[in-house]
């Protein structure tokens, strides 16, 4: 993190920057408007990634907007342009997602900073190390100039490609729902035990992971995953007594989300109960949607349908920084196609066609927010 800051850094003061790196150990760095206008946009995404990862989730986003602010070419705006590179939003090694860009909305409290890693060191023991004072996490936190802020990322899915599309605005940041449920049923032997006299909980946790697949495909915009089941004793010659399975449900509309994970629930409970079985079931996540501003979603569409692109409006299934900004801050995402959808692998890439699109729809953006007589005004925090 600390070559990239080095590295990202130099790129920006070249172009004009003044760049510090915040409490929470986020890249901040500052292209000054060109009058007093005390209005800020802000553009990025996260430095930080996964194990075994591509080389562009994240960085990619952070890249485009230093591409954008060289693509302006010394010009200065009606406005100041803060470029953000977040210092953690994947939660790898604390197990918490997006604790740079919570630090921005003054989120970052004593609960995450006391959180270990695997090793038994806290976040606040990882900032202090790392060289910076969890003490001055406030100056991480927006101030009032913030007016919005604008994320490019990849799409991490197949959907651009299907579409033969390069870019999107995402409209939405799906809510999700996770829980775990166990089949429990009774272990017994293979070969002795008809089946009529059976309990078998993988059985049971078969017949319902269909059932959550076929509610999924009923439901527009639905998605929902059995990622993991355990079966217990897990032996080739004994009926298994308990299954373990996780449950993932994702949409952008909370209603329609929370309304499947009850019917999935509901479905369960029958088929356990068909069959003789027990149930137990152990919430999880529960996390809301998240819109994005319209109004900027409009003008990130003018801005795609200016580089000649069809504009294409998606929800995210995954989470971004994004997301956390929103709180505060009207907010807006624009996807990039992601060739064979893969991400989080070695294989990630992303088209350089894609890449000069990206760049020449930032600057109409960017000029467009500048020519819009509301926006500074309209967007800006009390
Ligand atoms: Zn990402």
């Amino acid at each position: 993190m600390r070559d990239v800051h080095r590295e990202i850094g130099h790129w920006l003061e070249a172009l004009g920057a003044v760049v510090r790196i915040d409490a929470a150990g986020n890249l901040r760095a500052t292209y000054a408007a060109n009058g007093t206008s005390a209005a800020r946009l802000l553009i990025g995404s996260h430095l930080d990634t996964v194990p075994d990862a591509g080389s562009f989730d994240g960085i990619l986003g952070v890249v485009l907007a230093v591409a954008i602010l060289q693509a302006l070419e010394g010009r200065r705006l009606a406005y100041a342009i803060e470029i953000v590179g977040f210092s953690d939003e994947e939660g790898v090694r604390f197990g918490v997602p997006f604790i740079g860009s919570r630090a921005l909305v003054d989120r970052l409290d004593d609960d995450l900073l006391n959180r270990q890693d695997a090793r038994g060191i806290s976040v606040r023991k990882a900032i202090q190390d790392f060289g910076l004072d969890p003490h001055k996490m406030g100056d991480a936190a927006l101030a009032g100039d913030a007016c919005a802020y604008l994320e490019y990322h990849l799409e991490q899915g197949p959907v651009l490609e299907s579409l033969g599309l390069p870019l999107a605005v995402v409209e939405a940041i799906a809510g999700q729902t996770r829980s775990q449920f166990a089949f429990l049923g009774r272990a017994n032997h293979a070969g002795t035990t008809p089946m009529h006299l059976r309990f078998d909980a993988v059985a049971a946790a078969a017949e319902w992971i269909t059932t959550v697949e076929r509610i999924a495909q009923q439901t527009p915009g639905l998605v929902a995953t059995v990622g993991s089941v355990e079966t217990q004793p897990g032996a080739t010659n004994v009926i298994a007594g308990e299954a373990r399975v996780s449950l993932d449900v994702r949409h952008h509309d909370n209603a329609v989300r929370l309304q499947a994970a009850e019917q999935i629930s509901l479905e369960a409970a029958q088929i356990a109960n068909r069959r003789g079985l027990k149930l137990s079931q152990t919430p999880g996540l529960n996390q809301p949607s998240v819109a994005m501003d319209p109004a900027l979603s409009d003008q990130l569409e003018e801005s795609i349908c200016k580089v000649g692109c069809k504009p294409h409006r998606m929800v995210s299934g995954a989470g971004h920084d994004a997301m956390i900004l929103a709180e505060k801050i009207p907010s807006a995402m624009i996807f990039l196609r992601t060739p064979g959808g893969t991400s989080h692998h070695p294989a990630e890439s992303v088209a350089v066609e894609d890449v000069a699109k990206a760049i020449e729809c930032g600057l109409h953006f960017l000029d467009q927010m500048a020519s819009s007589p509301n926006f500074l005004s309209r967007t800006c925090r009390a």
